[in-house]
């Protein structure tokens, strides 16, 4: 680990709701509240949790679509938390994103040149020509065809407007792209393909990756390394095989313990059900916010918030049970 394209530092984003408690005064939702890791050049970050944890804020706080409240992201060695959005414009074409509705993200009005063409224009001064060129190219990439040009989003399966805005983030040749459950709505028998077109592409132009799910089924398979999430923080972080052969933190155990195992050379896992829901992250528990569901549960974990610490080489867990 020594060249990061991404480092994010202790952040967190902390919304204020208005009225949420007798006599109006404010109350502060933790949506992330203080979350560190990195991503290496060429690399996928897997951040995987339930609804609500998080990683759509942490994504979106990277690639600075809204401010932060603190903590600092780098991009490449650079400083870009706190960077307004005239200092930022620099920054902007480097990190592209797709998100789980491509219907909602592409405008219906315009046809896939349009579509594919926007982001160039904005970053820079292509010729028709050399727009078409490009666009030629990439439809190529993601597996869609030259008469697939001038076709409008509502033409397209939901697996074809996926590409489209895959094209779309890769038309202005972007360092990172931040890919917010893009599969999460698309048929089962599509979302290997979008995978490993993703990956093709990956290998083909070293572009990173930041892939956010809910379960870690699909991550597994694309994702160098893994983040769990849970109420606004990382609980745990290691490579994929690491965190699927030897998961540590018990929430981790029990995301693992939810998906089918299709190797049947590989010992069922015994099932975890935890108990209760998933607090409010306005209310979130003292100590350990997992305590309230966590089958290990220790008088320490109400108390003392448990720290990130490396158990192994690249292996960091947040959990009182691997506290010296
Ligand atoms: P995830 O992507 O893991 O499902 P999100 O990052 O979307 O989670 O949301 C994390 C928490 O922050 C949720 O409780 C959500 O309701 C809250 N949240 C997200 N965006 C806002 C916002 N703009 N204002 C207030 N709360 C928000
Ligand atoms: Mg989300």
């Amino acid at each position: 680990m020594s060249n990061p394209l991404l480092e994010v530092k202790d952040l967190k984003k902390h919304y204020p709701i208005k009225g949420s408690s007798l006599f109006g005064s404010k109350h502060v939702l933790k949506a992330v509240d203080g979350v560190s890791f990195s991503i290496e050049k060429g690399e996928t970050f897997g951040l995987v949790g339930e609804s609500g944890c998080g990683k759509s804020t942490v994504g979106r706080s990277i690639i600075r679509l809204h401010d932060i409240t603190s903590g600092n992201i780098y991009l490449d060695g650079a400083d870009i938390s706190t960077l307004n959005e005239k200092s930022l414009k620099k920054y902007r074409r480097r990190m592209q994103a797709v998100f789980q509705d491509p219907y909602a993200s592409l405008n219906p009005t315009m046809n896939v040149f349009e579509l594919i063409s926007e982001p160039m224009k904005i970053h820079g001064n292509p010729s028709v020509a050399e727009q078409k060129e490009t666009i030629l190219h990439l439809l190529d990439q993601v597996g869609l065809k030259k008469d697939h040009l001038y076709r409008y989003p509502h033409e397209f399966s939901g697996g074809q407007r996926q590409r489209v805005s895959i094209a779309r983030a890769l038309s202005v040749k972007p360092d990172f792209i931040l890919c917010d459950e893009p599969i999460s709505a698309l048929d089962v028998s599509v979302q290997a393909q979008v995978i490993n077109m993703l990956e093709d592409i990956q290998a083909e132009t070293g572009v990173t990756y930041l892939f956010i799910a809910h379960d870690l089924s699909m991550v597994r398979h694309i994702s160098d390394r893994i983040g769990v999430m849970y109420l606004g923080n990382i609980v745990e972080i290691g490579s994929s095989e690491e965190l699927y052969s030897n998961p540590l933190h018990p929430y981790t155990q029990a995301l693992l313990s939810a998906i089918p195992e299709p190797d049947p050379t590989i010992e069922k896992r015994e099932r975890i059900i935890l108990q209760g829901e998933v607090p409010s992250p306005l209310h979130s528990p003292s100590g350990c916010k997992f305590r309230t569901r966590c089958p290990h549960a220790m008088t320490i974990c109400q108390e003392v918030v448990p720290e990130m610490m490396e158990v192994e080489t690249g292996h960091q867990v947040a959990c009182h049970l691997f506290s010296k």
